[in-house]
């Protein structure tokens, strides 16, 4: 039966490591896959994440299944790290979150109970967005649409188109956001749009779900939930699909949570009957390790100081990264103004480089970055600023 099976692409982002990693030339630089990478190029394991694996190591009693939502104590301190001082939703108990494998798991969890109980339900998601958002979707059978954000003249949020859009969504369907650090673009909305999105939702009767994968990578740990913020009122539904890959450094632990927050206890207890259902036939129920070392640090005070240091220490040095590459393109020359890359949040950098540009980079520079012009800002490092600033600017010339 497999002579009939044709091959599928090859994913975009994951392929294009694999070409970076066959190139022979000993100044090649990845941009592509977004992981974090210190000055040397290395993805280190966070001191704290050492520390309690030590600790578990010396103290875990068991390694028997995990309920299937995974453990309560994981739950807790997820709604705390996300909701903070807010805690009117932990407090009324009327959300629900289960553990899942890394932020890709919680969004597939999330596809699953949307196709389950809303069947009707589009999911809107931004134009562009991470590239997996639609596939994801689309593998649980969701159908998805795409709402305006960027605006490739002022390399900024287009935010009137995106509000118009917005208040056209019929009732009953699902918006996808960034929560912080938009992929692909960087750019998020002010604290005031925010308030003006989370309004027009609430006016159109659609349900937020927030995709938070880079809490801490913005402004700071707690700064970053201003968004997520303006959906926490009381009575008010919501979904977030959060992500400790980059926060934590826990890229291959998997370790993600999808938060239900309906509207009182009564409904949560629903849905939870119905996120445990769409977890059962998938993959039943969540591998430990890696919350276990989240819920590690965050419930100790030493801890989790240290880790909101190092979260810290990886932002500086993407933002410093970011101010040097500016700086180094207009040293070469390079035709333009690249201020608003100083201005975009996270990891990544839409840097307005067309596919074709993108292409010369590879194949005459082994400069490797995605078709869309997306570079990982963290793939930059002291050592090759200067050569990638020097090569951008001969391709826009
Ligand atoms: N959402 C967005 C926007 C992301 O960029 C990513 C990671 N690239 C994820 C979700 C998924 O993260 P994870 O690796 O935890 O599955």
């Amino acid at each position: 039966m497999f002579e009939s099976v044709s091959a599928a692409p090859p994913d975009a982002i994951l392929g294009l490591t694999d070409a970076y990693k066959a190139d022979p030339n000993p100044e090649k630089i990845n941009l592509g896959v977004g992981v974090y990478q210190d000055e040397q190029g290395r993805t280190p394991v966070l001191g704290t994440v050492r520390a309690a694996a030590a600790r578990l190591a010396a103290d875990l009693a068991s390694k028997s299944y995990l309920p299937i939502t995974g453990s309560a104590d994981y739950a807790e301190a997820v709604q705390k790290l996300m909701f903070g001082d807010q805690d009117e939703i932990p407090r009324s108990r009327r959300a629900v979150t289960a553990h899942t494998p890394g932020g890709t798991g919680a969004l597939r969890v999330t596809a699953d109970f949307i196709r389950q109980n809303f069947a009707d339900a589009t999911v809107w998601m931004s134009q562009p967005t991470w590239a997996n958002h639609p596939a994801v979707f689309a593998a649980a059978g969701v159908p998805t649409k795409t709402y305006p954000y960027f605006d490739k003249a002022s390399n900024g949020l287009n935010f009137e188109e995106m509000i118009a859009a917005l208040k056209k969504i019929p009732e009953g369907d699902v918006v996808l956001l960034h929560g912080c650090c938009h992929n692909p673009t960087g750019i998020d909305p002010t604290a005031e749009q925010w308030a003006e999105i989370a309004k027009t939702l609430r006016t159109v009767g659609a349900l937020p779900l927030i995709d938070f994968a880079y809490q801490g990578f913005g402004e700071g740990v707690k700064e970053d939930t201003a968004g997520l913020q303006a959906f926490c009122r009381p009575g008010e539904e919501l979904i977030v699909c959060s992500s400790f890959s980059k926060n934590f450094g826990l890229y291959r632990e998997r370790v993600g949570a999808a938060t239900f927050v309906a509207a009182d206890q009564d409904s949560m207890l629903r849905v939870a009957s119905q996120v445990k259902r769409a977890i059962r036939s998938n993959y039943s129920n969540p591998p430990s390790h890696g919350a276990e070392l989240v819920v590690t640090i965050l419930q100790d005070a030493k801890l989790r100081k240290q880790w909101e240091g190092e979260v810290a220490e990886m932002r500086d040095r993407i933002n410093g990264m970011r101010t040097l590459l500016v700086e180094k393109l207009a040293e070469h020359g390079a035709p333009g103004d690249f201020e608003f890359i100083k201005r975009q949040k996270g990891m990544f950098s839409f840097s307005g480089l067309t596919p074709d540009q993108v292409e010369r980079l590879k194949n005459d520079y082994a400069i490797y970055i995605v078709g869309s012009g997306r570079i990982n800002v963290a793939g930059i490092t002291p050592s090759n600023v200067d050569r990638l600033a020097k090569s951008m600017a001969d391709v826009l010339k």
